[in-house]
């Protein structure tokens, strides 16, 4: 079987992905509903009721949104920080009147390294307005997946963490000229190009021109947006900042996608 990873959904309308090794699958946020969640698993070739465990990454709808029905139904231990969680807790009561009534919460700290079933997987601290968003990386089998989308800037540790990767997935949110041209209010604009908004096509050049490793078979651009970038122009801004690397042509690039599941990176 060996490891894999398939994005289920991806950008600011629900975001979900799944890790797995032969004998764990993780479902990486849920931010996409539990039906939908089914739909895109099945499409993959993956039984719903296999998974093992959902990571989150932070709290923000996109990420949250299936999580209460789909722990439920599947009866997950679902891991998380303790601040995430608060403020996941806070915002289910604001909306619903009532606390989540989920038992099977564990918790993980930023920096510390932890294990489910044969997968090590370790949270790391990314820049972004949530309580306390991570990054992770994910190891089985010999093989490493870096998986790092909301954030506002690639700051030094992070680059570190996703070294000697064999699959990045990666935020390739917007394109500068796109954003401020469009169409949203510039207080929203301002969010999105702040150090703790989106990372836009630009900043993920800079990071493969100068921090990547090079290491990755496979490069994700991930958490696109739909009014602020085109697939094309973030393939291409990659391709370019890879290609002046000559090295790099053997990586290949995907595009996870909103509207449907990306085949399965079989590894
Ligand atoms: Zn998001
Ligand atoms: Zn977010």
């Amino acid at each position: 079987m060996g490891v894999s990873l398939a994005v289920l959904a991806s950008g600011s309308r629900g975001n979900a992905a799944i890790v797995e090794s032969s004998s764990t699958r993780i479902l990486v946020d849920a931010g996409i509903s539990c039906r939908e969640t089914f739909k895109r698993m099945k499409a993959v070739g993956d039984d719903p009721h296999s998974l093992t465990a959902i990571v989150i990454t932070h709290e923000h709808a996109d990420h949250v949104y299936g999580l209460l029905v789909l722990a439920r139904k599947l009866n997950l231990p679902v891991f998380m920080t303790g601040a995430t969680h608060q403020a996941w807790v806070r915002s289910v009561r604001d909306a619903t009147g009532e606390p989540p009534d989920t038992d099977r919460i564990e918790f993980f700290s930023s920096g510390r390294s932890f294990q489910i079933g044969d997968i090590e997987i370790r949270p790391f601290t990314i820049p972004h307005d949530a309580a306390d968003p991570v990054g992770f990386t994910f190891r089985a089998e010999g093989v490493k997946i870096g998986f790092v989308t909301n954030l506002g800037y690639m700051p030094p540790s992070v680059c570190d963490h996703l070294c000697s990767c064999d699959v990045l997935v990666l935020e390739s949110n917007h394109d500068l000229e796109m954003l401020r041209g469009g169409p949203y209010p510039w207080s929203v604009k301002q969010r999105v190009m702040s150090r703790v908004g989106h990372l836009s096509n630009e900043k993920l050049a800079q990071f493969f021109a100068s921090d990547y490793d090079g290491n990755a078979s496979y490069i994700v651009l991930a958490h696109l947006s739909e009014q602020n970038n085109h697939p094309e122009i973030a393939r291409c801004a990659a391709e370019k900042a890879l290609g002046r690397r000559r090295t790099l042509l053997q990586n290949r690039i995907l595009l996870a996608k909103q509207a449907e599941a990306m085949p399965a990176i079989r590894l």
